[in-house]
């Protein structure tokens, strides 16, 4: 069994064709350079760790060179290397797959962020899966009301694409047995995948 997480599971998220958050590692002399490079606002995450906001391993919106080097004091005693992420605004949705015995891959479609355990928002479907199954995935969450909340309209489109992108990715990588986005934030231009892990069974 092989693990994936967050910037190696993006690395091949990206690779695959996913639109993925900016982001690159680094240390306390290259911090300030990497978040210039990024560009602010920007996201400090400690590098390799599952569950990081449980431990206060996210810290999000920082907006200048002060705010990065404070961020990183915090991050530092969790872990020396930082990953620094570009920050995207929107709604937090998640995208998962599981390797089911019986059905073999099953593709899951839901609210994300820190809401996902509590309400338990979630669709699924057995893979393959067509245009007219991701759409039915995505009206049948509550969490699709975000779409067309708050007088904006999501791109709902690049959702329905990242789907049935996952379904096709899932065929062709039969050994994938687990895959989490989550979260995919979506605004009304794009939807980014700011944080992934992914087993190879
Ligand atoms: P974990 O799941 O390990 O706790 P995440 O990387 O998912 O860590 O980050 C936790 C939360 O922080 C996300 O649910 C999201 O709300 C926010 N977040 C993380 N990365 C970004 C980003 N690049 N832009 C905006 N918000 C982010
Ligand atoms: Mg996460």
């Amino acid at each position: 069994m092989q693990v994936y997480k967050e910037k190696e599971a993006e690395d091949f998220l990206e690779k695959e064709g996913f639109t993925v958050a900016g982001r690159m590692l680094a240390g306390k002399r290259t911090l300030v350079d990497v978040c210039n490079k990024i560009g602010y606002p920007v996201v400090l995450k400690v590098a390799e760790k599952l569950h990081k906001s449980d431990i206060g391993g996210v810290i999000v919106d920082v907006r200048n060179d002060r705010e990065a080097l404070n961020a990183y004091r915090k991050l530092e005693r969790l872990s020396k290397k930082v990953l620094v992420q570009e920050f995207v605004a929107g709604e937090c949705f998640l995208i998962g797959i599981k390797r089911d015995a019986t059905f073999g891959h099953v593709l899951a479609f839901g609210l994300g962020g820190i809401y996902t355990e509590l309400f338990k928002d979630i669709s699924l479907r057995v893979c393959p899966v067509c245009r007219d199954d991701v759409v039915g995935m995505i009206n049948e969450t509550k969490a699709s009301r975000l779409f067309n909340a708050r007088g904006r309209r999501l791109n709902r489109k690049a959702v329905e694409n990242i789907l049935i992108k996952t379904g096709v990715m899932a065929k062709r990588y039969s050994c994938i047995t687990e895959l989490d986005i989550n979260p995919l934030i979506v605004n009304e231009k794009r939807a980014v995948v700011v944080d992934a892990r992914i087993v190879f069974g």
